[in-house]
């Protein structure tokens, strides 16, 4: 358990060596010389030095056991700093992510305690030439290599690619088929037949190694095989998929602020038409204001799945994993496209950073379940909701906000609630059609399943705040008042998209007969959505006020 205290520690610990070692100089010179910081990344793993990986290995093993709340916390500072070695730093957590849930209890003792004392470098080889949504295409093999009729060990042949530190990684954790289905092994660096290739030439994250591994007749005992049983391997990777894309999530979000808040005080400097541009509304609210209250629903998002797994009562929560990174990794990117334009030709270049924190954040929504595929997970979940609840599932998660709405008016319970009540009608009408056999109108469900939910979740995260309940980890950036500004701007956009989208992709489909329109039109709760939307622009001037720290001023002006 990590205790609050703790984690700021470590979380200033990070930030200052950061502010030492990786100034924005540097940064953008190993960009440019696409240069992996190797020496870097083993300070930080150093048990010695800073000694990240510890916060993520159990007690047990010498690690000091921190959780998936504490994972996204790292993970945003993380990502605030680098993607490239933020990645190159969590592929171990991901690399031996496999060993934590699918491990005998022998080979859990010596690969974690390895990690804890020796900051062990691991890499995750899942990813094949031709397996990459679809990993049950794996080609690699592992065959038994048999020894007075028992399995002594396996001879692993294949090739994996895209391997995040596949280039550096002291271990690495390798998918092969083995007779009896797929599984995981344990290869160390220097195996006889195990190469890598030169590192890959990307767009982004090119502080971070990553390389195509060849596996020829390469030899492991069969102590390596992870859990010891074979076939396992596909389930253990479903088994971490809510854990590790909420880091992923905390990239995406860490991503987005970065490039934000490089934005924001440049535009309160850059004076044109006689002033700074942050005075100016049509700036801000296309610009900045949008994108903080997205990735504040992401974070929301992430907050309570990383609560729900912590508490461990509840499995894997595979989709709750996908829509934190499906709304985070997309909302950081389209913060950082924003920034770039809010600097302008300045934002173009090198110099500015906000260019880079673009290309890195890109990656976040490929790596880890690609957006497309978030989408389709998210959407056949809650299919199965919807039809287990014959069509009641966000009807009465929208009656649950509509509660909330009812003590905390100000956090955007209300309008969250009608984009899920739309959402119900949208499934529904769905149902009747017949329509999820269009794979299109399958994945844009998904998308407006994310927004729905999201927009529930700030709410709550803003009504706890006014309640001085959130939890104690978590980021103070904004107070209950600027929470519930935010909230109230993002619901009111998800329920407009919910319903009118919904709508669009229905009739789209052929959903609605000119009859039944006017009815549909009605039940996706259209005039109300539309009213919700009167004093959206004071809330984006609130929140525009708060985030460029004006709002005593403007109380005082108003005064
Ligand atoms: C920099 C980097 C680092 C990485 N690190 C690792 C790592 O450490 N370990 C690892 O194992 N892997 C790693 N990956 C691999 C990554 O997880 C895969 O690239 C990703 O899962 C997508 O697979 P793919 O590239 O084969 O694309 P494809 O699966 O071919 O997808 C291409 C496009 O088609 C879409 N698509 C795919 N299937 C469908 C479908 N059924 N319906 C509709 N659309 C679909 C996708 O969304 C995508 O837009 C890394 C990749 C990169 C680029």
């Amino acid at each position: 358990m990590i205790t609050a205290k703790t984690l700021k520690l470590s979380l200033k610990s990070l930030k200052d060596f950061a502010k030492k070692r990786l100034p924005d100089e540097t940064l953008i010179q190993l960009d440019e010389r696409d240069e992996c910081p190797l020496e870097i990344v083993r300070h930080m793993c150093d048990p010695d030095k800073l000694g990240i990986q510890l916060l993520f290995i159990p007690e047990e093993f010498g690690g000091m056991g921190g959780g998936a709340f504490d994972v996204y916390c790292v993970c945003e500072e993380m990502a605030r700093i680098d993607l490239g070695i933020a990645t190159a730093v969590l592929a171990t957590f991901l690399g031996s992510d496999p060993i934590t849930v699918g491990a005998t209890a022998e080979q859990k003792k010596l690969w974690l305690s390895r990690i804890a004392e020796e900051g062990l470098l691991f890499a995750y080889g899942a990813t094949e030439p031709e397996a990459g949504s679809d990993l049950g295409n794996l080609r690699t093999t592992a065959d038994r290599i048999m020894q007075d009729g028992r399995v002594a060990g396996y001879k692993i042949n294949g090739n994996k690619q895209w391997i995040s530190n596949g280039g550096v990684a002291d271990v690495c954790t390798v998918l092969a088929n083995t007779p009896a289905g797929p599984s995981w092994f344990i290869v160390e660096k220097g195996a006889k037949g195990f190469t890598h290739d030169e590192p890959e030439d990307k767009h982004g994250i090119r502080l971070s190694n990553t390389a195509a591994l060849a596996l020829n007749d390469v030899y492991v005992d069969a102590d390596r095989l992870i859990g010891g049983v074979e076939g396992q391997g596909l389930n253990q990777a479903q088994a971490v998929f809510g854990y590790t894309r909420l880091m992923v999530a905390a990239f995406g979000l860490g991503g987005g602020w970065a490039a934000l808040d490089r934005a924001i005080p440049y535009s309160t400097k850059r004076i044109q038409a006689g002033a700074p541009l942050s005075e100016k509304q049509g700036y801000t609210h296309k610009l900045i204001v949008p994108h903080a209250a997205r990735l504040e629903a992401a974070r929301a998002y992430i907050e309570e799945t990383a609560l729900r797994i912590d508490a461990g009562s509840e499995g894997s929560l595979n989709t709750e994993g996908a829509i934190a990174k499906y709304m985070a990794s997309e909302a950081g990117n389209a913060a950082a496209e924003a920034s770039i334009q809010a600097l302008g030709g300045y934002g173009y270049t090198h110099e500015y950073m906000v260019e880079k924190i673009s290309r890195d954040v890109r990656i976040t929504t490929i790596y880890e379940g690609t957006s497309e595929i978030m989408e389709m997970t998210i959407s056949r979940d809650r299919w199965q909701l919807h039809l287990k609840t014959r069509g009641q599932h966000y009807h009465d998660q929208a009656r649950v906000l509509e509660a909330l709405d009812a003590r905390h008016p100000e956090v955007g319970a209300g309008a969250a609630a009608l984009a899920l009540h739309a959402l119900a009608e949208v499934m529904e009408k769905a149902r009747l059609g017949r329509l999820t056999r269009y794979q299109h109108i399958l994945l844009r469900l998904g998308e407006l399943i994310a927004f729905a939910e999201c927009a529930g979740s700030l709410a709550r995260r803003a009504a706890l705040m006014a309640e001085g309940k959130l939890e104690e980890k978590t980021s103070r950036r904004f107070d209950a008042a600027a929470l519930a500004a935010l909230s109230r701007v993002f619901a009111r956009e998800a329920a407009l998209k919910v319903a009118e989208e919904g709508l669009r992709w229905v009739a789209g489909a052929g959903g609605v007969s000119a009859a039944e329109m006017a009815p549909f039109e009605n039940s996706l709760g259209l005039p109300a959505v539309h009213q919700a939307q009167a004093g959206l622009i004071s809330d984006m001037d609130y929140v525009a006020d708060v985030l460029y720290g004006r709002t005593t001023k403007r109380t005082v002006q108003a005064a």
